[in-house]
Parts: structure tokens; C-alpha cells; sequence
């Protein structure tokens, strides 16, 4: 079937799914138990004989519909929806991988995600960090016991972009699995499938819904890693499509079990938010090339990490993988500014951490998101003391670049 194009495909696919009394947006649900006129029908929703709901902390129509839409967008085989980013995040890890084996993880990750890996090494898996802008970092970190490679697509705040492509041809070869957190791209900017992702997990509450309303996580299977081979399928779960299996699994014990799931309400909150994930992000991607060049140009920046600039040193590879370069840019101010000084001189863009906001936020990042892991675990991460990180958001583009200019002019 030809693919139609991005937004085309989001904002009709409640309506393909089934309209509910001619609702053009998936109605929310809000029942937590699910019952049947004959209780025959509930036996077989439990025993997996028929599709349905039973009870919300495992599914409901309106996250079926949420998933479904993620799924479509990430041209997946199937995906679940969780509470936040990082209940999906733990849930995948949690349910695939078992005391013993090993984690390959990209030493640039989200903060929280770096602090679960101290989590599973108390578990007794086993975590090797390596810099995933190198593929032979991480075919050299291969153990006999490694099941999994998990790196994110541009890391924050520096902007490294992992090897995609090169570790997504050494996992198939090597038949690990391959975990890709899209968030910063998100499915509009980049498929994590088309280099060979086995499972695209996302933040939600980030660009997808857009509007720092909801907080949401999801998990997609693309359907490309042969589930048949993996040890660590419970035999309740080797049934039907093989597939399946994987996401079977995480469903039963990182939803279900574990309970981190998604509400109703948010789940229509970051539907509707995602309506016009195409349309912001172009404009995000324009906003933050603007400023990038701008702060490149200017005397009071010593340096800027933007993909979209030429010196950026995954610049080619971001103009191959990547629909645009994101709208995540940090930069260094020139010694003598104080960060937290230079950013209450800013008018429009607010203090605060997140991203994939509409609004441009910003915030130093040594002493917030990243104080907890102390100077040098900053410094191995290439972070300066310095940095400043901004979530480019949606500003007409000459308000932002004027904003920055007379800020920069103050000191
Ligand atoms: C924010 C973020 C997460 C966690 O998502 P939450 O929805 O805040 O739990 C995970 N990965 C990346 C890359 C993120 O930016």
C-alpha cells in the first residue's frame, strides 16, 4: 500500500480506525473495568482468545487508538502507550532483560535514562557505556552475553547523533536487539525502522504532543527482530506470531505488572496535540538553524552544538538520516557571562527544563539536569560548565533572533 503523506496519515487515523458515534476524534474512555453481556466474552478477552479491554492499567480504546496512531507513524507491527517516557523506557528494559545479561547504552543519554542503568547494574545486568557515535565503540563493547543496544538519535544537550545506520546492520548481524529512543526526532524527522530499529521507544509528553500538557510514553515494535531466537520470552508468551511476542511481553509485565500506564485524558490531550507534530517541527527546525547561525556568528559565544551547522561533527550524517536537524541547540558563552545572568535578559524564552515545547525554553545545564551526576561524569559527557540548552520553540523566528541579540548585547 503506497504511504500517504505524514500528517495526511496522523490526523486520519482515528477516523480509519472505526468513527464511535461519528466522533472524528477518538472519543476518551474513561472506565477503568471493561464488562461483557456474556461473561463467556470476558473469559476469552482474558485468556487472549478475543480482542477487548478488561481493566484500563492494560488497555483501553483510548490508547488503543493512541497506539495505533504511533504505530502507523513509525511503520511498526505494533505499539503500547505508557504513562511517561520513562515508564516505557523502564518497562522495555525491565521485561527483556534478566539478571546475567548485558546492556550496551549510549554514554549520551537523557539524564534519567543514565541513572536507570545504576538501576540494572543493581539488578545484575550488566551496562557498558559507549560513545554511539562510533560504531566500533560499540561492536567492541559486544559480550557473549549482550542482548541489547539502546541509544538515542540526537542526545541532549550536546547533540551527538549514535551510528544508526552501522549499529543497526551490526545488531541484525549480531542478532541483538535494537532499542532507538526517537524522541528528539520524533517519527516526522526520522524512522528509526529504516535503520533497522527492532523497537522505537518515544517520549510523548516531548514534540509528539507538543504542548507541555501531557506526559505520555510509547513502545513500538517494528517488527524486524525474530522474537522465536530470544531467551528471555516467558513460554506464556511464545503464542501466536512470533512477532508479537516481544511486545506481548512487555505489555503483560511492564503494563500491566508494573502499572505505569496511560490515562484516557492525557492520551486525548497528546492526540490532539499531535495533529500538527509536522507543522511545528518545521518550524521549530527553522527557528533553531536561524538562532544556531546567529549565535555561531556572534563574539560573546564560544561555541554552539547545533547538527545543522557544517563544523557539527555528525553534520553529514544528520543530512542523510534526518527529514531536518531537530530544534534542540545549546552553546557556550564566551568565559566572564554568567549563564543564569544572560538568561534573565531574555524575554520570551522562559527558564525551565522539558523540550518539544511550543514556547522556546532554556536553562544552564550544569547546575539543573545535569548537578546530580557531579563535574566529572559532565565532563565525559562533553558537557561545559558553561552550557546553556535551549528547546527551540515556535516563535515567529524574528522575535526569538532579536530576543537573543539584545540579551547578548547586555553583556
Ligand atoms: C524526556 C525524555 C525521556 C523521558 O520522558 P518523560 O515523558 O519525561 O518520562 C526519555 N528520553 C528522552 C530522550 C527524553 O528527552
Amino acid at each position: 500500500m503506497s504511504r500517504n503523506g505524514f500528517t495526511t496519515q496522523l490526523i486520519h487515523s482515528d477516523r480509519l480506525l472505526g468513527l464511535e458515534h461519528g466522533a472524528i476524534h477518538a472519543p476518551i474512555h474513561p472506565s477503568v473495568p471493561y464488562g461483557y453481556q456474556d461473561v463467556n466474552d470476558l473469559v476469552d478477552v482474558f485468556q487472549g482468545k478475543k480482542a477487548g479491554h478488561a481493566y484500563a492499567r492494560q488497555s483501553t480504546p483510548t490508547m488503543d487508538a493512541l497506539g495505533h496512531k504511533i504505530c502507523q507513524l513509525e511503520q511498526g507491527v505494533a505499539s503500547l502507550v505508557f504513562g511517561t517516557g520513562m515508564a516505557a523506557i523502564c518497562a522495555t528494559f525491565l521485561t527483556l532483560l534478566k539478571q546475567g545479561d548485558h546492556l550496551i547504552c549510549s554514554r549520551f543519554v537523557f539524564g534519567n535514562t543514565s541513572s536507570v542503568m545504576g538501576t540494572l547494574r543493581g539488578y545484575g545486568i550488566e551496562v557498558t557505556l559507549v560513545d554511539a557515535t562510533s560504531i566500533e565503540q560499540v561492536k567492541s563493547a559486544k559480550q557473549a552475553n549482550t542482548k541489547m543496544v539502546f541509544v538515542e538519535t540526537i542526545a541532549n544537550p550536546v547533540t551527538q547523533i549514535a551510528a544508526l545506520a552501522e549499529i543497526g546492520a551490526f545488531c541484525r548481524q549480531e542478532k541483538l536487539l535494537y532499542a532507538v529512543d526517537n524522541t528528539m526526532t520524533s517519527a516526522y524527522l526520522f524512522q528509526p525502522k529504516t535503520v533497522q530499529a527492532s523497537l522505537i521507544i518515544s517520549s510523548l509528553s516531548k514534540y509528539f504532543g507538543g504542548h507541555g500538557n501531557a506526559l505520555g510514553g510509547s513502545v513500538t515494535d517494528t517488527g524486524l527482530f525474530d522474537w522465536s531466537e530470544y531467551e528471555n520470552i516467558f513460554d506464556g508468551y511464545k503464542k501466536g506470531d512470533p512477532k508479537l511476542w516481544g511486545i506481548s511481553q512487555i505489555k503483560k509485565k511492564g503494563l500491566r505488572d508494573m502499572g505505569g500506564s496511560l490515562s484516557s485524558e492525557a492520551a486525548h490531550l497528546l492526540s490532539v496535540g499531535s495533529d500538527t507534530l509536522a507543522l511545528r517541527m518545521q518550524r521549530q527546525c527553522h527557528n533553531a538553524m536561524s538562532l544556531a547561525k546567529l549565535l555561531d556568528a556572534h563574539p560573546k559565544v564560544a561555541k554552539v552544538y547545533y547538527p545543522g551547522l557544517a563544523d557539527h561533527p555528525q553534520h553529514q550524517r544528520a543530512s542523510e538520516l534526518f527529514r531536518d536537524f531537530g530544534a534542540l541547540l545549546s552553546f557556550d558563552l564566551v568565559d566572564g557571562i554568567d549563564c543564569c545572568a544572560f538568561l534573565n535578559e531574555l524575554q520570551w524564552v522562559i527558564g525551565a527544563t522539558h523540550l518539544g515545547d511550543n514556547r522556546t525554553l532554556a536553562l544552564p545545564v550544569a547546575p539543573t539536569i545535569y548537578f546530580e551526576m557531579g563535574l566529572a561524569a559532565r565532563q565525559a559527557m562533553g558537557i561545559s560548565e558553561n552550557m546553556i540548552r535551549c528547546s527551540i520553540g515556535i516563535e515567529d523566528t524574528q522575535d526569538l533572533l532579536d530576543d537573543f541579540t539584545g540579551a547578548l548585547d547586555k553583556f
